[in-house]
């Protein structure tokens, strides 16, 4: 088996079972290790630390599989692990979870359920995969092979085309990857709503999952309120909104394909809205007409908002990644401070700020404190009511606190 031997001293994030190993960390490489190959990783003294995924270009140059000095990486390992990740997403808790009509759920959540660069999301009867790391890639076959396996499932689309496969000197591929699929829309539940989801373009695997139980908050937040959904997207948050009775949602986003998608999953549900239909108003265009898009910058739109004196009693912020790591933490700051500031000032006395960062460079705790300057910027009091996180089919390895990105505040102005 070749073998990364370590500098001494740079065992301790392994002893601790973190999974990574950073190019600086290595003394050698014993062997000729395959891209994406299993290693053995070694301290300087030559005791096992770990087997590993090689990544030759990478600076996370080894992902952890085991850290069992007996355990062998093979199919059957693969096996294990992904029943294992399904196992944890068992139909029992999966109600639990998921709420009522749900069949879009992340199966595998890479690193923290123990297989780095494997993501592995369920929309109704397809598998959308991403092999984001060179380990990952390697396995890709046996991997396909165990999914349809262990789901009894027949269809798998790969959207390896993640910016961080470049870091792993892998080009994009997508494409059907097992099965014959036809349709790259797929109809999803959520909730007891329905979504269109485009698996072939959309972002990620082509939904965030991650937001589903914020969304659903979102839906038992806004009734009777006049709501402003940012960075909408497909309409997760808007729909939402809607169904949960909101006076009114406006949907903004600068992706003409993202308002599309929107519009029709805001059109796809307009049956579902819970009173009664009356032959006078048909339920779906009152749903619909509570509705009303803007494609365009929400920095802008938000000063535009401002300087014009509008007002709304739930306003969502739902950028994109500002900071993908600690480096461009002071730039997504400033970002972050920005869009909240101007949220606050446009928020109603008792309105609420349902606000959000994706930014892994971001943590909890200074988010929070930018989300504070931007109350105390814009003048204005409030409280954080709620703390919001990502979704349980996103679970975070203890070990591997890098698992937790997604963070979220209530605040209700005073
Ligand atoms: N809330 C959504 C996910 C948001 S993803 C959900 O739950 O499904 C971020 C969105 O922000 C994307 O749709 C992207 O098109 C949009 N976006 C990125 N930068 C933007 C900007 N400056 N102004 C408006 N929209 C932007």
């Amino acid at each position: 088996m070749p073998a990364l031997v370590l500098k001494p001293g740079r065992e301790k994030s392994l002893l601790r079972r973190h999974p990574w190993i950073f190019s600086g960390a290595v003394d050698r490489v014993d062997g000729n290790p395959a891209v994406g190959g299993t290693v053995d990783l070694l301290s300087s003294k030559g005791d096992f630390l770990a087997r590993a995924a090689c990544s030759p270009l990478s600076q996370i140059r080894a992902r952890v599989w085991t850290f069992d000095p007996v355990e062998a990486v093979d199919a059957d390992f693969f096996r294990r692990r992904i029943r294992q990740a399904l196992t944890a997403r068992s139909p029992l808790l999966l109600e639990e979870w998921l709420g009522v009509r749900s069949d879009a759920i992340r199966l595998v959540h890479a690193e923290s359920d123990g297989l780095p660069g494997l993501i592995v999301d369920r929309y109704a009867d397809t598998l959308v995969v991403q092999f984001l790391a060179a380990g990952a890639e390697y396995w890709r076959d046996t991997i396909a092979d165990l999914l349809l396996e262990l789901t009894g499932l027949q269809n798998i689309y790969e959207r390896s085309d993640a910016d961080v496969r470049e870091l792993e000197g892998l080009p994009p591929r997508v494409g059907s990857l097992r099965g014959a699929l036809h349709e790259t829309r797929i109809t999803i539940h959520e909730n007891g709503l329905e979504f269109l989801v485009n698996i072939a373009t959309g972002h990620k695997t082509g939904f965030y999952l991650d937001q589903r139980q914020n969304r659903l908050r979102v839906r038992q937040l806004a009734e009777g309120r006049q709501v402003l959904d940012c960075f909408c997207y497909t309409g997760g948050f808007t729909v939402n909104a809607l169904a949960g009775k909101a006076k009114s949602v406006l949907s903004v986003d600068s992706s003409a394909d993202a308002l599309s998608l929107c519009h029709e999953n805001v059109a796809l549900n307009s049956s579902l809205i819970t009173h009664p239909p009356s032959p006078a108003c048909p339920e779906r265009s009152r749903w619909v007409t509570r509705h009303s898009s803007l494609e365009g910058d929400v920095f802008q739109i938000l000063r535009k908002f401002r300087d014009e004196g509008h007002q709304f009693d739930l306003i969502i912020l739902d950028p994109p990644k500002f900071a993908p790591t600690a480096a461009q933490a002071d730039k997504a700051a400033r970002g972050y401070k920005d869009i909240n500031l101007l949220a606050f000032k446009l928020l109603r006395p008792r309105g609420l700020l349902v606000t959000f960062s994706c930014s892994g460079g971001v943590d909890a705790a200074l988010f929070q404190k930018i989300v504070a300057s931007a109350a105390l910027d814009a003048g204005v009091d409030a409280q954080i009511v709620e703390y919001l996180s990502q979704a349980p089919d996103h679970p975070v390895a203890l070990n591997f606190p890098e698992g937790a990105y997604l963070k979220g505040l209530v605040c209700r102005k005073v």
